[in-house]
């Protein structure tokens, strides 16, 4: 890959990363709170979330989102919610059928 465009991959994580640090110190309580993301389906901390249109995603979808945009490999937040799909299906089977295996972390 490109050394500009690993740069700019960077840039990215690190943005992404702290709008979770901001998040957490000006809410503490958002490292604790957790909503079902739009996208990936996982229960995951509001800190470092953000909504997208009808969305509200995750701090690594937020990433993902963030990179595809830079990349230019979507144009709106419908195509990688579109893409998760498959993923979400699967979060939401193994909660169902596996839910000891959730429980091991
Ligand atoms: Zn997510």
């Amino acid at each position: 890959m490109e050394e500009k465009l690993l740069k700019k991959i960077e840039t990215i994580k690190q943005s992404v990363e702290q709008m979770k640090i901001d998040d957490i110190q000006e809410n503490p309580e958002s490292a604790f709170e957790q909503f079902q993301c739009d996208c990936c389906g996982d229960t995951k901390a509001f800190a470092g979330s953000i909504i997208y249109k009808d969305f509200r995603l995750c701090n690594d979808c937020v990433l993902l989102a963030e990179t595809g945009f830079a990349l230019g490999k979507m144009n709106e937040i419908e195509d990688l919610i579109e893409k998760m799909e498959d993923k979400r299906f699967e979060v939401v089977y193994k909660s169902i059928f596996e839910p000891d295996k959730n429980n091991l972390n």
